[in-house]
């Protein structure tokens, strides 16, 4: 039996990929820890991990989530380096476990964790990969990186990560000291997938019980269709209100969930639609027939799960990236968010929903899913990298 150490950032799309990971660790009697908030307390310990109580720097404060790239990049690093030192101030007490798995895309903290006790660290990446032959900045993450903004943050991070013995900023980000990226997409959706060598393991979506979340049920025999921006990007008044409309009068049952929004500036919510909140994604994916969605990478593969067909309408650079390849791979459609309007919306969805090859598509998504091994692959591999230096 050994002890394993998860770390992750305070946000549902980072979160939720590891939950089945964790509780097959436990299953398999390891001892699993798991440093989160409350928010996420109740479904880490329904894992049967231990939970770490860590507080956030980034909840209850009523910040715009920032985009990861251009003029905003600097403000979203800082938040991360805040978030960082936040969190190693709180977990300098914690034991040393034999192993650490974190988020590799925000988790710095998991990271540094992992070089202070020298322990071999497995990542886990909810979204793209990226490397020479396709990255992120290639096309959907611009920034300068001469800007003095940037300029100093990068001067900030480098003199902290040299504090901590975590070696140079550009291996860093990378998780270039990692002993495996456990990516949760198939390889089949990665971009240039095949080129992907070395540490990486495509082990698809690692789902897990989401019973608390509650149960859906259609309340008749219409198709249903789910609307949902996530839990980032979603203060969309905008959008909802244009889905109201487009929703009214078609032969569909609508679930639309408004996140933090509302619900009284939306005016008149039409019978075939119901507005929540949250939702529980998965109960309502298993009976929908369209998914009009951000395109996080959760969302996505949840969506590809259930084989439900997309109409994409992402809010930020790496869910463009998603919609895009939803569409390339005829999983599904792309709209240019800032764009749409009522009756396009609908036309989109009732035309994804019917289409013969977005089906067929699907069908081999699927395929490509199930193949890539999910949580006992996952497992698999966090125990062939115990023992190995860190
Ligand atoms: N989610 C949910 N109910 C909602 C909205 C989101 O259960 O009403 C879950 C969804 O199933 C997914 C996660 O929250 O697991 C969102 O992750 P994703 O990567 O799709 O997007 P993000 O919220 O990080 O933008």
């Amino acid at each position: 039996m050994a002890t394993v150490a998860f770390f992750a950032p305070a946000a549902a799309g980072h979160v939720n990929p590891t939950l089945g990971l964790a509780a097959e660790l436990v299953r398999r009697g390891h001892r699993v820890t798991y440093a989160t908030t409350k928010t996420y307390a109740e479904r880490v310990a329904a894992t049967g991990a231990e939970v770490v109580p860590v507080t956030s720097t980034w909840e209850g404060r009523d910040v715009e989530t920032p985009q990861m790239h251009g003029k905003e990049l600097a403000r979203a690093m800082n938040m991360v380096l805040t978030e960082t030192k936040s969190m190693l101030a709180q977990l300098s007490d914690a034991d040393k476990p034999d192993l650490v798995v974190h988020d590799g895309t925000m988790c710095w903290w998991g990271r540094i964790l992992a070089v202070r006790w020298q322990v071999p660290a497995v990542e886990t990446w909810p979204n793209f990969v990226g490397n020479e032959h396709w990255s992120m900045a290639q096309k959907y993450t611009t920034f300068n990186p001469l800007s003095p903004r940037f300029l100093l943050m990068a001067v900030r991070i480098s003199r902290f990560l040299q504090k901590e013995g975590a070696g140079a900023m550009d291996g860093f980000m990378r998780g270039d000291g990692a002993a495996l990226r456990l990516v949760a997409l198939p390889r089949a959706f990665q971009y240039a997938g095949d080129t992907f060598t070395d540490r990486y393991e495509f082990v698809g979506p690692l789902f897990a019980d989401r019973t608390d979340q509650g149960d859906w049920e259609p309340s008749g025999d219409l198709p249903v269709a789910l609307v949902s921006l996530g839990t980032a990007y979603n203060d969309r008044p905008d959008f909802y209100r244009t889905v109201l409309q487009s929703a009214a009068d078609r032969p569909w049952q609508v679930v639309l969930a408004i996140g933090t929004v509302d619900a009284g500036v939306l005016g008149a919510v039409p019978p075939n639609v119901e507005v929540h909140r949250q939702v529980p994604q998965l109960a309502v994916l298993r009976h929908a027939k369209a998914f009009v969605t951000h395109a996080g990478m959760g969302s996505t593969m949840e969506s590809l799960h259930f084989g439900v067909p997309m109409v994409a309408v992402p809010q930020m650079a790496e869910q463009r990236a998603n919609a895009d390849r939803i569409a390339e791979l005829g999983l599904g459609t792309v709209l240019a968010p800032d764009r749409i309007t009522a009756d396009p919306l609908w036309t989109a969805v009732e035309r994804v929903a019917d289409d013969e090859h977005v089906r067929e598509r699907l069908a081999w998504m699927r395929g490509e899913m199930t193949a890539a091994g999910g949580v006992p692959a996952a497992a698999d591999a966090v125990e062939r990298t115990l023992g190995r230096p860190g």
